[in-house]
């Protein structure tokens, strides 16, 4: 009973739609991408055609959903979410597919996760808006084309080394989302903080930002046990000092690293004297699954500075040990 993050937590979906915002005005950052994106939309508008098929990558929650949101918003269109792992066989990308209306966005998460045989589908469906179905077996199997209704895919991947040149290659517009700036987590979290019906100062947001691993994700979720703790012990404003206690007590430290980063940082630092070492035996140690290390551990990590990687492995920068207090070995020599 006396974990925080169990108490008071409200229902994840209603918060999780009222913080995601539904136009791109609202949508903060990426400034790059969303210059190109409002372009493309407001192009395709105007010809009435379907915008061109889109690829979001980067880290997990960037915003790749929701920017998939906004595009069907903005379009006038319907939105359609899948993802590559549920898509087991041809027939339940097919199926997805003929049930189209004309220029839907059609949204598949962990792009880089499907199957061959349902890659194979996407191919022309995504070239000509055709499907080719097998009918029949064995010498007497022909393949039938048929037509779709011209759609845009938005594909989303946090690994785009894993998707295959093909796929990549039907992609229109291709768009990195980076991890955002402490200036505009703190327009998110003051943005989150007006909706979720709290008062805050700009150093207590500023908190929040700071520590919120350069990602809206986090720094809704931060928010929102901050809130937690605003209602019940504070006085019912979002103060710098009662964020930096709930964060603290959360064990995010000051440079937003929680439990499973420190851990890393930690355990290059006091079995592998810093490194270097392959990330599969990182993986073994953390006993974490290594997709895990390096889609979400590692990324902000090397953004950071904490740590390089280098053709041997990964190894500690010089910032890591001072961050956790260790003293570098000295290289031989010095
Ligand atoms: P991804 O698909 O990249 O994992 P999401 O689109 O699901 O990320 O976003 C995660 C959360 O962060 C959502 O709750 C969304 O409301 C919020 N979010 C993402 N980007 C922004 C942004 N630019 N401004 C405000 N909130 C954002």
């Amino acid at each position: 009973a006396s974990d925080p993050t169990l108490r008071a937590a409200p229902l994840p979906e209603d918060t999780d739609r009222a913080l995601r915002p539904q136009v791109l005005e609202d949508f903060v950052g990426q400034a790059e991408a969303r210059a190109n994106l409002r372009i493309f939309i407001e192009s395709a508008r105007m010809r009435g055609e379907a915008m061109d098929h889109t690829l979001f990558h980067g880290p997990p929650g960037l915003g790749k959903t929701t920017l998939a949101q906004i595009m069907a918003r903005e379009l006038g269109v319907g939105f359609r979410m899948t993802s590559g792992p549920v898509l087991a066989k041809a027939g339940d990308l097919a199926a997805i597919l003929t049930n189209l209306e004309p220029r839907d966005v059609l949204f598949i998460d962990e792009i880089h996760r499907l199957s061959p045989v349902v890659e194979e589908v996407l191919y022309p469906a995504m070239e000509d808006f055709a499907l080719d179905l097998v009918i029949g077996e064995g010498p007497a199997a022909r393949t039938v084309r048929i037509e779709l209704q011209p759609f845009t895919l938005v594909g989303a991947t946090t690994r785009l080394g894993l998707l295959t040149t093909p796929l990549r290659d039907r992609f229109g517009i291709p768009t990195r989302l980076q991890f955002y700036t402490e200036d505009e987590l703190d327009l998110i979290v003051t943005r989150g903080a007006r909706l979720l019906g709290v008062s805050s100062v700009p150093e207590g947001t500023r908190e929040i930002a700071r520590r919120a691993r350069g990602t809206p994700r986090i720094a809704g979720r931060l928010l929102r046990r901050v809130v937690d703790f605003v209602t019940v012990e504070g006085d019912g404003c979002l103060t710098q000092e009662i964020a930096d206690r709930a964060l603290t007590r959360l064990g995010v430290d000051h440079l937003g690293l929680d439990g499973a980063d420190r851990r890393y940082l930690m355990l290059l630092a006091e079995h592998y004297g810093g490194g270097p070492v392959g990330v599969e035996t990182i993986a073994a140690a953390l006993s974490e699954a290594r997709d895990a290390i390096e889609e979400v551990i590692e990324p902000y990590l090397l953004q950071q500075g904490l740590i390089q990687r280098t053709p041997r492995g990964r190894m500690l920068a010089a910032r890591a040990w001072r961050h956790i207090g260790l003293e570098a070995p000295k290289a031989p020599g010095q």
